[in-house]
């Protein structure tokens, strides 16, 4: 029996990505993340109870990074309902994902929970009543419950990593607290997050873990439909920094990217597609994993702001 026409798409995609040259630049701020092979790629895509296909080095684990921040939020949310909103707000930045530059304008409460000051205060209101290792627990439970993967973990090394270089997280977790807007310690909240960052997935195990996004009978629903929508929307508006308006245009679909290299992004109702190639575009989003997905968008025909037009798959 021959290939599907999307698992063709997604061969076809991954050879291309392989051929390539201009790879973009890994992340060299995180010393563990600099030694990183930047010819590798993989394309992963999950349906609600279909299998999910795959191409390109799919086996490899990779730090997922920021695209944690999805499922932090998405515990933040089922814990904390709409409080969090009192401390974070859900506005694009246009900012780098690690700029501090509004938070002193804007008295300490960071745009969204996707840029780093944002999330520091989503993990640190998860973190509120229980211990960093609870705290991580719970996440790591979350992500497994939702891949159907009990063997995700945390790399140590990575976090550590970043725990020895990370001076401008800590100077964002200073400058929350000075405006009381961080409930716990600085040490002991970035220590949670670094960890969070520091999750490892191959693109099979995001894109299963993504499946919640997408909604359906068949899938985990481990947040309400509501916050779905919402994490979505601030995937779509806020989850590729001050490059999401150009993610917006050219792939059309909510996403979330990691200075990994990763990228989780979803098509409402229909999949969750995983892509990781380490090499970054100036906005630190994967660059030939944003290409990847902007074929894979176009050739399937999906977009959230499409007028039912089908693509050619
Ligand atoms: N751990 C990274 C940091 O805080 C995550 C940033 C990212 O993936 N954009 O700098």
């Amino acid at each position: 029996m021959g290939s599907s026409p999307l698992q063709t798409a997604l061969n076809e995609i991954a050879a291309s990505a392989r051929a390539r040259e201009d790879r973009g630049a890994v992340a060299s701020y995180i010393p563990e993340l600099a030694g990183i092979d930047p010819d590798q790629f993989a394309i992963a895509l999950a349906r609600p109870g279909q299998p999910t296909l795959v191409a390109g080095d799919a086996q490899v684990p990779f730090s997922i990074q920021s695209v944690s921040k999805v499922f932090m939020l998405a515990l933040a949310l089922g814990q904390l309902g709409d409080g969090l909103w009192l401390r974070v707000g859900r506005e694009p930045s246009g900012h780098s994902f690690d700029s501090m530059l509004l938070l002193e304008l804007e008295k300490g409460r960071p745009r969204n929970p996707f840029i780093n000051a944002g999330a520091i205060v989503t993990t640190d209101a998860v973190l509120q009543g229980s211990t960093p290792r609870e705290t991580l627990a719970a996440l790591l439970r979350f992500i497994r419950a939702a891949a159907g993967d009990d063997t995700i973990h945390i790399n140590d090394r990575i976090a550590q990593s970043e725990i020895a270089t990370g001076h401008r997280n800590f100077a964002l977790a200073h400058y929350l607290r000075s405006h009381g807007n961080l409930t716990n310690p600085p040490d002991l909240t970035l220590g949670t997050y670094f960890h969070q960052c520091a999750v490892e997935m191959t693109v099979t195990q995001l894109a299963n873990a993504g499946l919640f996004l997408v909604g359906g009978p068949d899938v985990p629903r481990p947040v309400s439909e509501r916050h779905i929508r919402r994490i979505n929307a601030l995937m779509m508006t806020c989850g590729h920094y001050d490059g999401s308006g150009d993610y917006a245009f050219r792939v059309g679909l909510p996403g979330k990217s990691g200075v990994g290299g990763g990228i989780l992004s979803i098509v409402p109702g229909v999949a969750s597609i995983a892509v990781w190639s380490p090499g970054l575009n100036h906005y630190g989003n994967s660059k030939l994993g944003t290409e990847a997905m902007e074929q894979l968008a176009s050739r399937a025909g999906w977009s959230v702001f499409g007028a039912g037009e089908r693509g050619v798959l």
